[in-house]
């Protein structure tokens, strides 16, 4: 019997190496995918739309918002982001485990209406660390840089509902750690428990 995709929440302030963390974890295997999220804010240099967001206006997130066409939303630094439904039921449904990255409000929303969810915080080995790295990405203004680390904090303090915490402080064991709990979400008892039927 062929499993089921997962469900795989990653959260963590933006520039803790997230998406680092996963490609590394990825390589080499095919059972694993992005959600593509909906955004209101502008592509950073370099960005694709389609590809990093689907970048879209106030209006049409709206629209998207009252037909439900969100399997989650939140406000992040004034603005808009959510994850549309459609293509992580599809992905799933084909056995893949898909990846949302998407900041804590939204992901207790996915804990709330998907309890199999696996829900993993990653985070820099301390602010400062984080604040070198936002710098050094050259995107965001000194503001906007302020602004995230004030929404780093709160998240660390609203961030009690995550299975797991994965600190990337050096990239092979972070990557290694994230590998390690996709695998033993597959091993857990009620996704193997069909094994035990076949006496
Ligand atoms: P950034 O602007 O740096 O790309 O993302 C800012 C924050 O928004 C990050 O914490 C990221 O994880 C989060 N985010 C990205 N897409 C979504 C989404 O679809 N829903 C929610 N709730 N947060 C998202």
């Amino acid at each position: 019997m062929s499993e089921k995709g997962k469900l795989i929440v990653i959260s963590g302030p933006s520039g803790a190496g997230k998406s680092t963390v996963v490609r590394q974890a990825m390589q080499g295997r095919n059972d694993i995918c992005f959600s593509t999220s909906v955004t209101t804010r502008q592509p950073r240099p370099g960005e694709v739309d389609g590809k990093d967001y689907f970048f879209i206006t106030d209006e049409k997130f709206r629209e998207m918002v009252e037909q439900d066409a969100l399997l989650e939303h939140a406000e992040y630094v004034a603005h808009s982001y959510g994850t549309p439904r459609a293509f992580v039921k599809q992905q799933m449904d084909a056995g893949m485990n898909v990846i949302l990255d998407i900041e804590v409000q939204g992901a207790r929303q996915v804990r709330e209406k998907m309890p199999g969810a696996v829900m993993i915080f990653i985070i820099p080995p301390d602010l400062e660390t984080l604040r070198r790295r936002l710098i050094g990405r050259g995107t965001d203004s000194a503001e906007t840089i302020e602004a995230r680390l004030v929404r780093a904090r709160q998240e660390y303090a609203e961030a009690d509902f995550y299975d797991y915490i994965i600190v990337n402080d050096d990239l092979d064991q972070a990557a290694a750690e994230f590998a390690a709990i996709i695998q033993a979400e597959h091993c857990r008892y009620e996704e193997r428990s069909h094994w035990l039927k076949k006496i």
